[in-house]
């Protein structure tokens, strides 16, 4: 089965940046699973997997423009640090969520000076080109649930099918319900 919209697909997958520095991969942990097509991972990656199948390897260079897009230097602003409010601490590189013009959004303190805190809204990866080697592990047909809800409903790992009647102690079966409020 080939990698193609409505699809459930699981991957290996190695980020790097430009500059070769590892910013992210699945080697330590679970391989990614996501929906081709619902917009679960980014453009750029998700149009080079179309057609691919279980066992295929890529490599790709993905331009920022179809990652997590071009800088925007007008994401750059300064608050000062009384906003905060009192007693919190403040620390070049602290990472946090504000609420944006499009809901909650990513914020990086960039500068301290004085009272005055500069802050950057843009994704942490804006600007960066993407450099993807990945591996596709699984390829599947989504179920009329996951199409709905925009989003994978993990098999239970235990062997139970993630049914109501799974037994196994333990085994984080969700018992059919994926608890995400559908
Ligand atoms: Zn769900």
């Amino acid at each position: 089965m080939v990698i193609e919209k409505d699809r459930v697909v699981t991957i290996d997958y190695e980020l790097k940046g430009a500059d070769g520095e590892v910013l992210d991969s699945s080697r330590e942990a679970e391989p990614l699973v996501y929906i081709h097509g619902a917009e679960n991972i980014i453009s750029g990656l998700e149009r080079r997997l179309i057609g691919k199948k279980a066992g295929d390897e890529i490599s790709c260079v993905v331009p920022a423009a179809e990652a997590y897009g071009e800088r925007d230097e007008k994401l750059v602003f300064d608050v000062s640090k009384s906003d905060f409010g009192e007693g919190t601490e403040v620390e070049v590189g602290m990472q946090f969520y504000a609420q944006g013009p499009s809901g909650a959004q990513l914020v990086t303190v960039l500068e301290l000076e004085g009272d005055k805190v500069k802050l950057d809204a843009n994704h942490p990866l804006a600007g960066e080109e993407l450099h993807f080697a990945v591996k596709v592990v699984d390829v599947r047909e989504a179920t009329a649930e996951e199409l709905e809800h925009g989003h994978v409903h993990q098999a239970c790992g235990c062997g139970c099918d993630d049914s109501e009647d799974c037994s196994d102690e333990g085994c984080g079966c969700s018992g059919g319900d994926c608890g995400c409020g559908h």
